[in-house]
């Protein structure tokens, strides 16, 4: 599979293709199962309303496959909700998704003052890889609220841990793809 799919059920999927256009990758809007072919190599799971999307994904059948690829490997970059999709547990939510990170998400709760801001962070991507002064933004991101052992700390804001990695899942409670900075992307896209 040489392209990338980008979930486009709901949420900021027209953001991701932006990047990977800047960077020159093939990708595909993954609507339904016929859009998740044996092209897709790779797939995006955007930012938007985790419950919205929980429920788009069921509908069209496109849980279970998407399910199974990441659990054969595939590599998955989820943002923000799709960082909730990602998650083992939900310890203020009923739904688990995908349970491919070990880690135990709370959706909303930042509160509203520290719900959305943007600063800085260095990346440490858990191979030898590493990105500096990476712009961070925030729009009511997920709380990281623990870190399994599977589960290995990219970045942390104030103390609290925004990005994790977990062998091809890689997910950030952030929104890189509203940035101008293309190097997690490409990051992503060497996995
Ligand atoms: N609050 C959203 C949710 O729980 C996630 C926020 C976002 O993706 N910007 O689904």
């Amino acid at each position: 599979g040489e392209v990338t799919g980008i979930l486009a059920l709901q949420g900021a999927f027209a953001e991701h293709a932006a990047m990977l256009d800047r960077l020159g990758a093939p990708w595909r809007l993954v609507r339904d199962l016929d859009d998740l072919d044996d092209s897709i190599g790779r797939l995006i799971l955007p930012g938007g309303e985790s419950t919205t999307q929980g429920k788009l994904l069921k509908s069209t059948g496109l849980m279970e496959p998407i399910a199974a690829r990441i659990a054969d490997g595939m590599p998955v970059f989820g943002t923000c909700a799709g960082m909730i999709l990602l998650a083992s547990h939900l310890d203020n939510d009923p739904n688990v998704y995908f349970a491919a990170l070990d880690a135990t998400v709370r959706r909303n709760a930042y509160g509203r003052q520290l719900g959305s801001f943007a600063t800085t962070a260095t990346l440490t991507l858990g191979d030898d890889s590493r990105i500096a002064d990476f712009p961070v933004v925030f729009i009511r991101g997920p709380f990281v609220a623990q870190v399994g052992s599977e589960a290995h700390v990219v970045a942390e804001v104030d103390g609290n841990v925004v990005a994790l990695r977990q062998g091809n899942v890689l997910a950030t409670a952030f929104h890189p793809e509203l940035t101008e900075d293309t190097r997690l992307h490409e990051y992503f896209l060497s996995l």
